[in-house]
């Protein structure tokens, strides 16, 4: 088998993991840094001034304008959790390490938390994720293809009555050398002419060059001012043929982890959340060790809906 220095670089071992963010007071630097890069300023008036008091062993920041006193996490994803923020990171870590996803079972026995507990805080990071991989756009040479979670081959080209079935643009983006750079997952509520142009002017950059199958609704990618490119598929399947090799190939490391990790899940209720979380770690492939420290900031910013909303999607 060929060296894939992607798959072979040294990332982040556990060890070096937990000597960054190994104690609570290494984790609050980093909440820290990640919501206030140019220190603390008040959610009340926006006031820099502070004094710093203690409760429960974490820092509160007290005002000195408005006398506001504002907690480390209020309003973060981590909110009023009464976990320690190191099992929170350690569970950021083992879900930015798990190339093939992992469940909240599996999560639940790595850090000794309940199973409902464990369900929320992988939902959580999840949704951060997904909401980071929004705010990206395709560029340059796309390939696309229509998709849907829950078929008989998830990620693929499903036979139609399939119950618990969410349809998805699948896109990739390529470099000069034709070799993927970036992947886009998004649920669709079909694949009409209408719901392409929405996911094109969201998911594009103008002048992207657009290569689909031919599907008709795909010509709306227009709509975003990109250009578009039929390869007529024929008889044959398009994960058959070279010109969409990649969006094939991402597409079946999707069904591994789907396949692997989770078995089955609400795909209509939590589609966005696992193909965002996916699609997070991917873009990120190019540099292991840096994913942690970038997902670790992108959890820290994220607002986090309240438990609930994260239960209904
Ligand atoms: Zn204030």
């Amino acid at each position: 088998m060929a060296y894939n220095p992607i798959q072979f670089q040294h990332g982040m071992s556990l060890p070096e993991f937990l000597q960054s963010f190994g104690t609570e007071s290494a984790c609050g630097e980093a909440v820290l840094r990640a919501r206030w890069p140019d220190g603390f300023v008040c959610p009340r008036c926006g006031g820099c001034a502070h004094c710093i008091l203690f409760s429960v062993g974490r820092p509160l920041f007290q005002c000195l304008g408005c006398h506001r006193q504002t907690s480390l996490t209020a309003g973060s994803l981590f909110g009023s959790t009464k976990l320690p923020l190191t099992k929170w990171f350690l569970a950021i870590y083992l879900l930015s390490q798990a190339k093939t996803g992992l469940s909240a079972l599996e999560l639940k026995r790595h850090i000794g938390v309940s199973y409902p507990t464990a369900w929320l805080m992988h939902h959580k990071i999840m949704t951060a994720m997904a909401t980071r991989e929004t705010q990206h756009r395709l560029s340059g040479t796309v390939q696309v293809d229509d998709a849907y979670l829950g078929g008989e081959r998830a990620g693929g080209k499903p036979g139609r009555g399939s119950e618990n079935k969410v349809p998805f643009v699948a896109a990739i983006s390529l470099n000069d050398d034709g070799n993927p750079l970036y992947v886009k997952f998004t649920p669709v509520p079909g694949f009409t002419s209408q719901a392409i142009s929405l996911w094109a002017r969201a998911n594009l950059a103008v002048g992207a060059n657009v290569l689909s199958d031919g599907l008709a609704c795909f010509a709306a990618v227009i709509d975003a001012e990109c250009t578009h490119t039929v390869e007529v598929v024929g008889q044959r399947k398009p994960r058959d043929l070279p010109q969409f090799k990649w969006v094939n190939t991402v597409l079946g490391n999707l069904k591994t982890m789907l396949s692997g990790a989770y078995k089955a899940f609400g795909y209509a209720k939590y589609a966005e959340r696992y193909l965002g979380a996916f699609a997070y770690r991917f873009n990120r492939r190019f540099n292991l060790a840096d994913l942690v420290v970038r997902l670790v900031v992108d959890v820290c910013r994220y607002r986090a809906a309240p438990a609930h909303v994260i239960r209904q999607a």
